[in-house]
């Protein structure tokens, strides 16, 4: 996702939102970090043909409110079931949306059919070590946010320590302070996962190489996940052979991606799943719309069709592969 800066925490649930008892609201709203602001085509996109076999949204942000039709928790879980994917893992990516993710999994009306994750965002890391967030509002250190993410890891519902890793596209790699704060996060965040022995969704942005050196460096955990993957037909089979996995986003369906579908036909379906980041990354043909995971269905299309594979055959595989890394909701093999 892109990095949010801290906003006000709505204390009641937004206007329109189905009953808060059943459905937990959203804190922050998509404008608060989208630069087109509200000038956007906020309506939400029809439905697609469900999925002939179901798959596992494994990163989206819930936390964000987005659309010009409020949806909760609940209502995203509802229409995600009707297209297909019946499983989803929310990812909480700064402190306000770590707690929001672990209060949701911790409480009474959280879906069944919903997990979650938490990290410290490179571009949070970066504003924690500096102690105050774009608007010049203080922030906890870099170390005791860690420290938080840490303790609600071990909370109920969550699967996955992320999103983490190096961001060199919205934090300069040559601001020092910065790199280094990024590079610490990141090499906590892999400690972490390993002592909890969790898998780890790792946020790339033009930062391949470093991010590989990182991991060779340190040991990447057992289950290392690139969340929206974004390097071409190299990088992936580099990750690959290193029996790391690729998470690809609606941005595989883009015009310009040609480069990105090279790097899916080159490795195939063995280490690949399936992902929204929503509300961000909208597929194809409803770019720059909200997104939720009920589009899975347009980006799976497109998976199918550049591993040149049947669409249920390739639900199954993503499905499968999903299933072992997160141990969630079942182990089983397709
Ligand atoms: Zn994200």
């Amino acid at each position: 996702m892109p990095s949010p800066h801290e906003t006000e925490t709505a204390a009641t649930p937004a206007p329109g939102a189905a009953p808060a008892a059943s459905s937990p609201a959203p804190v922050r709203s998509r404008e608060d970090i989208d630069p087109r602001g509200r000038s956007r085509d906020r309506s939400w996109p029809p439905t697609p043909e469900p999925l002939p076999f179901p798959v596992i949204d494994n990163h989206c942000h819930l936390d964000f409110a987005d659309g010009e039709q409020s949806l909760g928790v609940d209502d995203h879980v509802a229409r995600a079931e009707a297209a297909g994917v019946d499983a989803q893992i929310t990812i909480g990516s700064d402190l306000e949306a770590v707690r929001w993710t672990a209060a949701l999994l911790a409480s009474d009306t959280c879906p069944a059919t919903l997990r979650g994750g938490v990290a410290v965002h490179p571009n949070e890391a970066a504003l924690h070590a500096r102690g105050s967030d774009h608007d010049g509002k203080a922030l906890i250190g870099l170390d005791a946010a860690i420290a938080e993410v840490s303790e609600l890891l071990t909370g109920p519902g969550m699967v996955v320590v992320g999103e983490s890793g190096l961001d060199w596209f919205r934090t300069s790699r040559e601001d020092e302070q910065a790199r280094a704060a990024q590079i610490e996060s990141f090499r906590a965040h892999i400690a972490l996962a390993k002592e909890l022995d969790l898998p780890l969704q790792i946020h790339d942005r033009d930062a391949h190489q470093d991010v590989l050196e990182i991991l060779e460096a340190d040991g990447a955990p057992e289950r290392t996940v690139f969340h929206c993957f974004s390097g071409d037909a190299e990088f992936a089979r580099a990750c690959v052979d290193r029996g790391w996995y690729l998470s690809f986003a609606g941005t595989v369906t883009f015009k310009n991606a040609a480069g990105l579908r090279g790097a899916l036909a080159e490795v195939g379906l063995g280490r690949v799943m399936v992902e929204t980041d929503a509300p961000f990354l909208t597929p194809v043909p409803y770019r720059g719309r909200p997104n939720s995971s009920y589009l899975i269905p347009l980006t799976m299309a497109t998976i199918a069709e550049v591993t040149q594979t049947g669409l249920e055959e390739a639900c199954r595989a993503v499905r499968a592969t999903t299933e072992q890394v997160y141990r969630w909701p079942e182990a089983t093999s397709a």
